[in-house]
């Protein structure tokens, strides 16, 4: 059973003042305009972030919603709102959660740590819920907001909580213990992120501890807490090491037996065993602290065994891929719960790319709601979402399909009926979601659907392009608009991907280099304005058809445009006016302005946007002075036009290094260009805020033993210094991975070892020197991710990330993920 509380008892619990009109029962906190399902039954927090909460009130009314807990009462005309009024938002939505949690006297674990939160917390889930009906965090939502929505899920049904939390700085913590209450901690990997956030290493572990102050019992390293003995005074411990005998769980030995992981300890004086189905680092330790945590809970040493060794890999992000006949799809087909369909149906949405989009669904399991009460609320996620074309599969969804009315419906029983049906459906140009719990397999459909991937792939992350947004935008002054640069298929990134995130979350403007591109973003979907910073005149019908707003740099473009458009008796037609105050390259000079201000004054076929210019150094302090320069004459430039125009435009000079380094040149609006991509040389690489979005990967495709005297690729190019091997791998300068590379100057990760290329690099392919790695057929190989980074590369071969971001060429496919 889902929380439901009466508005008015909800008044009190967060003790705000303001009048209740209207009674409601609410049973849903939102936070994000943009999720709202069940507007009756909603409550909108007005959180005051990047964007303020208030700002989305009439949206949110709009949709329905009749209840909010805001700071200020918006000026609104209607009388049948709800206001609750409160200091702050955020801790009226803290101590609602708080008070939902007491009304539970379960069990409720708490995990934290610097990684491995989620995986423990998914897999104590897969490995205690034959006896258990958990509620826990949908995906990471193990922050200031993302806790208390998770906690708020907690129902009657329910017989065991798991919950993460995540925090960054000092004070968080506090915070969301008073949320969770756990009764039962967990401290997972100690690393270092999120290190900036904390003096030192220890004050950051300190304050990570305070999830257990109320604690009975605490799950961790032995070695990790050897320095905190009066924290864990009073408390039952149970402990795991590796090292020190007298941990509860003393691990022994540890070998790989075929590919699995093979660890034996000692508990309880006995001598016990375990088998982990995964060999890395992180698995196996994450692997350990469950193995502990369910002896702590009084497993045997045999169902943890047993249950363990069965681990499925956690998968919490969804991609997005091209499909058959043109469809994307979107594959989350190895986890199905209400809230993460919820999410996926929200990544749904967001795509605008086809006119139709399809739900392929499984039965969804323990989701501690009645039947009936779980199908009805999927259905009304499923029409909300306004999905086309609803497929079904497993008994449940067959016997509930009078509730999916309105769209176009299919129902197999399993995943094989539907398998052989697929061709009969006609999936064609449609956006395809697929869900499922794991073990439909639906991995299999997403096998069939989608086109055979070259095995070189080009990997987005869209949350961190999402981060590296939202990183640039708290450096902007209040009111200060966004251009965002998608220009070059978003810099080698993506289309459609890119710009539909962008859209989603609100940038004020796109630029693209030519009115091609620009189109393609129109047929896709993409219904913010665009500028053209290249319009050909030739395609001036295209470019106005679309409506694509040219960027005009000379007084030849300018002339077409206006007789263009006087010919078509356009008025006042958007066009932005770039200015050259030192690249040389395109736009007006200070000399021309008089005569452009003269041209413009009295023309009413066009309406200036905006007057920018281009910044030619602004990473390079020893340009400077020269980026001042720059500034001062963009300044002196658009007053004069400004005041010829008799009206104000928006002015914008900054591209990525620019908003990083030059905070008082940021005017109206700023032009995002590689930042997004997660480069910026006026940013420091040890900085975990900004990340590259890109992996780059391929794989190995054939490995050669190779004598010292013999010679490898064209021209007999390479050679091995001894009798050693080689692995060649499916990536060549067709791909982007340039010749430049060839002959030891690139490097590639294999297996987490950096090897250099021997010999030419050809076409399709090129060789690595892997004479002291293991490596067989079929590796992963790593061209560039977040360790090995684009800028290394670059480095390399003399030229910038720009050059090797947009090198990649378009055979490489591009896989999208969202988490
Ligand atoms: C490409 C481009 C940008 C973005 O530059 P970055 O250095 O990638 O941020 C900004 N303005 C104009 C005119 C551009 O052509």
């Amino acid at each position: 059973m889902q929380a439901t509380y009466p508005i008015s008892e909800i008044k009190q619990i967060i003790d705000a003042t303001g009048e209740i009109v209207e009674d409601s029962q609410i049973s849903l906190l939102v936070t994000d305009s943009r999720r709202i399902n069940h507007p009756g039954a909603t409550l909108f927090f007005a959180l005051s972030g990047r964007r303020d909460g208030h700002e989305f009130i009439s949206e949110a009314y709009n949709y329905g919603v009749r209840n909010f807990v805001v700071t200020r009462k918006p000026e609104i005309i209607t009388t049948d709102i709800n206001f609750l009024l409160v200091n702050d938002v955020l801790t009226a939505l803290q101590k609602l959660a708080a008070h939902h949690r007491r009304q539970f006297s379960f069990d409720v674990i708490g995990i934290t740590g610097s990684n491995g939160k989620t995986i423990v917390k998914e897999w104590l889930y897969q490995l205690m819920c034959p006896e258990h009906n958990i509620v826990r965090n949908p995906k990471s939502y193990n922050s200031q907001i993302g806790v208390p929505l998770s906690v708020w899920q907690m129902g009657e049904g329910n017989d065991l909580g798991i919950f993460e939390a995540g925090i960054s700085s000092i004070g968080e913590m506090p915070r969301l213990q008073a949320i969770i209450q756990p009764t039962i901690g967990i401290l997972t990997h100690m690393g270092t992120a999120h290190d900036e956030g904390f003096e030192s290493p220890r004050q950051k572990l300190e304050e990570k501890l305070r999830l257990f102050d109320d604690c009975r019992q605490i799950i961790y390293q032995y070695d990790l807490l050897i320095d905190f003995p009066e924290h864990m005074r009073g408390r039952e411990c149970f402990t795991w090491s590796r090292k020190f005998n007298i941990a509860n769980l003393y691990v022994f030995s540890e070998t790989t037996i075929s590919g699995r992981y093979y660890m034996r300890a000692i508990y309880k004086g006995e001598e016990i065993e375990c088998l982990v189905p995964y060999r890395d680092e992180a698995s196996v330790e994450n692997a350990i602290t469950c193995w502990a945590t369910m002896l702590a809970l009084g497993y045997s040493p045999d169902v943890c065994d047993d249950r363990i060794e069965r681990l499925t890999p956690v998968s919490m992000r969804l991609e997005l891929k091209h499909g058959i006949n043109d469809c994307s799809i979107i594959d989350d087909s190895y986890n199905s719960d209400i809230q993460s369909l919820e999410i996926a149906l929200n990544f749904l949405k967001q795509q605008n790319q086809h006119n139709k989009k399809t739900l392929i669904l499984s039965d969804i399991y323990q989701s501690g709601l009645q039947e009936e009460e779980l199908y009805r609320r999927v259905s009304q996620l499923v029409s909300n979402a306004q999905v086309d074309r609803f497929i079904g599969v497993g008994k449940a969804l067959g016997q509930y399909r009078s509730f999916f009315g309105e769209s176009q419906l299919h129902f197999y029983a399993d995943t094989a009926a539907l398998l052989n049906d697929l061709s009969r459906l006609h999936l064609q140009e449609e956006t395809i979601l697929i869900k499922g719990a794991r073990s439909f397999e639906f991995e299999k459909i997403s096998r069939a659907l989608v086109q055979k991937a070259h095995e070189t792939v080009l990997e987005i992350n869209l949350n961190t392009l999402l981060n590296n947004l939202n990183f640039y935008k708290a450096k902007l002054d209040p009111g200060v608009k966004i251009m965002v640069m998608v220009k070059a298929f978003s810099y080698g990134s993506g289309t459609f991907e890119v710009a539909n995130i962008l859209q989603y979350n609100k940038v004020d403007y796109l630029a693209v280099a030519y009115t091609d591109e620009g189109i393609a973003l129109r047929e896709t979907g993409i219904t913010l304005p665009i500028m053209v910073l290249n319009p050909e005149p030739l395609a001036y019908d295209k470019l106005v058809a679309n409506k694509l707003q040219p960027a005009i740099y000379s007084f030849s473009l300018l002339d077409e445009f206006v007789k263009f458009a006087q010919e078509e008796e356009i008025l006042n037609y958007p066009v932005h006016i770039k200015i050259d105050t030192g690249m040389h390259r395109v736009g007006f000079e200070e000399y021309e302005i008089e005569t452009l201000c003269d041209v413009l004054e009295v023309n009413p076929y066009i309406h200036v946007e905006s007057v920018y210019s281009h910044m030619v150094a602004s990473d390079a302090e020893q340009h400077d002075l020269f980026t001042l320069h720059q500034i001062n004459t963009f300044e002196k430039i658009y007053k004069a036009i400004e005041e010829a125009l008799g009206y104000t435009v928006i002015k914008h000079i900054s591209n990525t290094s620019g908003i990083t380094r030059w905070p008082n040149a940021q005017y109206d609006m700023v032009r995002l260009g590689i930042g997004l991509y997660g480069v910026d040389a006026a940013v420091p690489r040890e900085s975990t805020a900004l990340q590259p979005i890109a992996t780059l990967k391929t794989t190995v495709s054939q490995v050669k033993k190779v004598l010292a005297n013999e010679t490898i690729s064209y021209m007999r190019s390479g050679s091995l210094n001894a009798d050693g091997k080689i692995a060649t791998v499916r990536i060549g300068y067709a791909d982007g991975y340039l010749r430049a590379f060839g002959n030891g100057v690139g490097k590639m990760l294999i297996n987490g070892t950096l090897v250099p290329t021997v010999g030419n690099i050809t076409m399709d392919m090129c060789m690595l020197d892997v004479s002291n790695v293991e490596v067989k057929e079929g590796d992963e190989v790593i061209v560039f991710n977040e360790h090995q980074r684009i800028e290394e590369l670059a480095a390399q071969i003399g030229t910038i990330p720009y050059e090797i971001l947009t090198n990649i060429s378009q055979r490489v496919k591009r896989v999208y993920f969202y988490e």
